[in-house]
């Protein structure tokens, strides 16, 4: 496949020109021919976390803008993913489809991101040992994602903070039997969102966001340098930050509803409806760090994710009958668990 020219300056070795891959062990730029380390650390790093206000009254022009990247795109989910350095890959790494090469890269520049702290055979142990403590795992399941292929992604990200002034009208149940009637109650609350994770790509699955969603920390952000993805697949932004604030407005009004909820304290609480004003919009567009195993069970296509941050596991696999039966009710604990780690992050 045709190699990429992008940024060769970047990540080329300055003693001996050879390429260079970002090393997550050191955070440093190593060099693949010569073994030498180049830092990509800058006085500057804190500023990564900045977060940049947003007037949805006046937006700023906001325009993408060619990066020299080239586009790599998938032709089964149409994923656009770029390649850096020695990271060619002739697989897409959401779906492990074919990519071609295609024109280049109009993305929205990219602030910040959370380098890979997990190299790709530390990430490999996780995948082993999550397998090894799922007991309703089939047994074969551990040779069948040894023979699957692991792909590293930089995924699109927005962060959001906003100030929400909240009014409800919502009702709940008093009394019992047959004297059980509904109660009515409006109230008001103030909701101060902090760095809600929000996917910037369609192709960022449920599954990948709440596999890194968990561990995000705003100081692990550094400025995007071309080194940091030396080695590793990325996609970048290609949806204004209008697009995000629309994104997520189904897990906003979620997380509102939960919160009205949580704090009428009744049983059967219902939010009728509310209305809320929202002000202190402040956003970062980031990427953020992934390993995703693809690999076939029962002719089906199955992927587990891991944190490219710290590790941590999910995965969407099969379940054998006989051991499901008495796994089902742990289940439905892990399924509840996903939704209210995700409630959790936006309240602190
Ligand atoms: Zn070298
Ligand atoms: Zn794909």
């Amino acid at each position: 496949m045709t190699q990429p020219a992008a940024k060769q300056s970047d990540i080329q070795c300055q003693s001996c020109g050879g390429q260079c891959a970002f090393d997550p062990a050191q955070q440093d730029l190593l060099c693949q021919s010569c073994g030498s380390l180049w830092p990509l650390a800058t006085e500057n790093d804190h500023e990564a976390a900045t977060e940049f206000p947003f007037n949805p009254d006046a937006p700023m022009e906001e325009l993408p803008g060619l990066q020299g990247d080239q586009i790599h795109q998938c032709e089964t989910c149409g994923g656009e993913v770029i390649f850096t350095g020695p990271a060619l890959s002739e697989n897409c790494p959401y779906c492990n489809g074919p990519v071609v090469l295609s024109v280049e890269d109009k993305a929205y520049t990219t602030m910040a991101l959370v380098p890979f702290r997990i190299a790709g055979d530390v990430a490999q142990r996780h995948i082993e040992s999550w397998i090894k403590q799922r007991i309703a795992a089939p047994n074969d399941l551990g040779s069948l994602s040894a023979q699957g292929r692991l792909a590293s992604l930089y995924a699109p990200f927005w962060t959001f903070d906003t100030k929400e002034a909240v009014e409800y009208w919502a009702s709940y149940d008093v009394g019992s039997g047959k004297s059980r009637r509904r109660r009515t109650r409006t109230g008001r609350m103030n909701i101060d969102f902090n760095d809600l994770l929000v996917p910037a790509s369609t192709h960022v699955t449920p599954l990948i966001r709440d596999g890194i969603l968990h561990d995000f920390k705003p100081h692990h952000l550094r400025p995007y340098r071309a080194g940091y993805l030396a080695g590793f697949a990325a996609e970048r932004h290609h949806m204004s930050v209008r697009d995000g604030l629309e994104a997520n407005k189904d897990d906003k009004d979620l997380l509102i509803r939960n919160l009205i909820k949580s704090t009428i304290k009744k049983p059967n609480p219902r939010v009728d409806r509310y209305r809320t004003d929202t002000t202190g919009i402040h956003y970062r567009r980031i990427l953020l760090p992934v390993w995703i195993l693809h690999y076939t069970y029962a002719g089906k296509a199955k992927k587990i994710v891991v944190s490219g941050i710290d590790g941590r596991t999910f995965g969407e696999r099969p379940f054998s009958r006989w051991k499901l039966a008495a796994y089902s009710a742990g289940l439905t604990a892990v399924t509840m668990a996903f939704g209210w780690i995700w409630g959790a992050t936006g309240i602190l």
